[in-house]
């Protein structure tokens, strides 16, 4: 329950469209009525209006201080998996910000660490959806070892590593499972592997628990676009990534109940 004497510190990101825009402009002005504080840089709770892509924007930008900040989402197109609320709860939401204590749910995160060749340095990453590894040019070969043993070499089009939130995204459409966000566990998918008489993968998706780290070792090239949840960059002279679920989990502010199989029923199933 998050409740102080201090004023609420509120921070709004939208996606940008003038609806959006319109929206958010809205909202800050209830907030402030309601004497809550604005705050762009260390905010007690962020909204965001747009979309599930908004979200992802908001949690890039706060990433610093998730254990301080919590996350809720107002979307402006369809149903989304980080925002639920619709436009026409705007005045609901915000009497709920104001007046009520929120919960915060806790979900997991993916942590990556690409380790580099040269100098042994090290870049670290949190995913709220998940990493992805392709090649530059050509097939993405890479031994895939799981808790420090080799499970397969693996060749195709590139590999896909999720959250238990993020499974509803590219996962999803790669076949992954639709794994519940109480599941501390990321998930390992195959884009396009190559199997014959030769070469072989699992070609199921798997699901790793808390304690066993992925970690990804390239065979024969060393440059890889990797992609964290919209990120996508450049990567040259890889050692290795490693996948597991991080320590630090993302907090979203709970102001009724929506469960989970539902939203998954409502943006994949419903009309
Ligand atoms: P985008 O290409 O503009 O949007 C990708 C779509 O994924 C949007 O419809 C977005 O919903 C939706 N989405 C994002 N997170 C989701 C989640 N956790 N569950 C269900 N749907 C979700 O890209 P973007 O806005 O920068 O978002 C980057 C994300 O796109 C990546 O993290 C990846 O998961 C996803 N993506 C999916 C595919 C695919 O399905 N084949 C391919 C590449 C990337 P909104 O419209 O509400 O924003």
């Amino acid at each position: 329950m998050k409740r102080t004497d201090a004023p609420l510190a509120f921070a709004i990101t939208s996606k940008g469209d003038d609806t959006s825009n319109a929206l958010a402009q809205k909202m800050k002005t209830y907030l402030l009525d309601f004497d809550l504080r604005c705050d762009e840089e260390e905010p007690d709770l962020v909204i965001s209006v747009g979309g599930d892509g908004t979200l992802l924007y908001a949690f890039h930008r706060y990433c610093h201080r998730l254990d301080k900040t919590a996350f809720v989402g107002v979307h402006t197109g369809h149903l989304g998996f980080y925002a639920d609320w619709v436009p026409e709860e705007l005045e609901k939401l915000v009497i709920a910000i104001a007046k009520t204590p929120y919960q915060v749910v806790e979900y997991p995160l993916l942590e990556v660490t690409i380790r580099y060749l040269n100098g042994g340095s090290e870049a670290k990453y949190l995913a709220l959806n998940e990493c992805t590894v392709k090649c530059v040019s050509g097939t993405l070969v890479m031994d895939v070892e799981i808790r420090g043993d080799l499970f397969e070499r693996f060749r195709g089009d590139g590999l896909c590593i999720s959250t238990p939130t993020g499974s509803t995204a590219y996962n999803k459409a790669l076949g992954g499972a639709i794994l519940h966000p109480s599941l501390e566990a990321i998930q390992v998918t195959e884009m396009a592997s190559i199997n014959n008489r030769v070469f072989r993968t699992i070609g199921s998706p798997l699901v790793l628990p808390a304690h066993h780290t992925c970690l990804l070792k390239p065979v024969n090239h060393v440059d890889f676009q990797i992609t964290i949840d919209h990120l996508s960059l450049l990567h040259k002279d890889v050692k290795s990534i490693q996948c597991r679920v991080a320590d630090e989990k993302v907090r979203f502010a709970r102001f009724r109940p929506f469960p989970f199989w539902r939203r998954v029923r409502d943006s994949f199933i419903a009309d």
